[in-house]
């Protein structure tokens, strides 16, 4: 993972100027209150992301409900996604049940 970080990190120098407009939004792991940082590629503040998205800390392993509000496009950086839920069939509180049974698994 490193290598690819260095190489993406190389790979993107040429478009500096592009890379500076990414916007990126940061949040603490609940775990070991590490940056969950995700890249918003494409970031529109018409746009409703659809789902909400449960992202594993790289650092420590817990499960964290990643907050992506007007993104189409998204990388995460410093965690993995895990899974995705609709808003239109889960409130965030049953989201946040579902983080807690994975959790116990
Ligand atoms: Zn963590």
């Amino acid at each position: 993972m490193e290598v690819f970080d260095k190489w993406l990190s190389a790979e993107l120098k040429p478009f500096k100027r592009d890379f500076d407009q990414i916007k990126v939004t940061k949040q603490r792991c609940l775990g070991c209150s590490s940056k969950l940082i995700t890249w918003i590629l494409d970031f529109d503040p018409q746009f409703t992301y659809p789902d909400w998205e449960l992202g594993k800390c790289n650092d420590c392993g817990k499960l964290n409900l990643i907050q992506i509000e007007n993104a189409r496009s998204f990388q995460p950086k410093t965690f993995t996604l895990i899974k995705s839920f609709k808003r239109s069939e889960f409130s965030k509180e049953a989201v946040l049940n579902e983080l807690l049974k994975l959790e116990k698994k």
